[in-house]
């Protein structure tokens, strides 16, 4: 029986956030994740099963062969690596946008690593992205100084919450790059310019 993923959605767009903001791609939006948290704006609710060669098919014509497999959370596919390794031999570029909470156990192009809590598994890749989350706010710092000192990106980044329009507590967050330059401020660049 041939392999088949659910799918949210598959869009070209530009890469808003991170080292590679600005960057014409094409996302795939894998449904489901392993985490919960209360701040998640994916609705996995619209999917659609996809077979895998249909879905390396809708690859053709992606900008400049980008492509990023994002979610929810794609490592929770266990048959994810088939689908990567297929893109790769095809000549495309593959980032992966993960949670961390799984190994990343295959060979991809990029890797992003955005953990929402501290049982991340993933601890190396291209960069690490973490949210400047509510709920943490007298042990924020010394989480992302834990999350740095057991890891090994090439960048580290702080991101802001985005909630109605608005970009929650900036100004705490860039007092905090300003202190630990080991980090930078990474903004949501396509809700700031209002693009999909
Ligand atoms: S890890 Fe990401 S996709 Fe999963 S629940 Fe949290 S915010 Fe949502």
């Amino acid at each position: 029986m041939e392999l088949s993923f659910p799918i949210v959605e598959i869009f070209d767009s530009l890469q808003g956030e991170g080292a590679r903001v600005g960057t014409a791609c094409r996302f795939v939006r894998f449904a489901g994740c392993n985490l919960a948290c209360d701040f998640c704006d994916t609705d996995y609710k619209e999917r659609e099963q996809v077979g895998i060669n249909d879905l390396v098919k809708r690859m053709k014509g992606a900008p400049a062969k980008n492509i990023v497999i994002t979610g929810g959370e794609p490592t929770i596919h266990f048959y994810l690596s088939k689908f990567v390794w297929r893109l790769r031999q095809r000549g495309y570029f593959v980032a992966l946008e993960t949670n961390g909470a799984n190994k990343v156990k295959f060979k991809v192009d990029w890797l992003t690593v955005s953990p929402k809590n501290g049982l991340f598994m993933q601890q190396c890749g291209d960069e690490m992205k973490v949210l400047w989350m509510r709920g943490i706010d007298s042990t924020k710092e010394g989480f992302l100084h834990y999350l740095r000192r057991c890891s090994n990106f090439k960048y580290y980044f702080v991101q802001p919450i985005e909630r109605n329009g608005k970009v929650e507590k900036i100004d705490e967050i860039i007092k905090f790059v300003k202190e630990n330059s080991e980090w930078r401020v990474s903004v949501q660049m396509h809700k700031v310019l209002k693009i999909r």
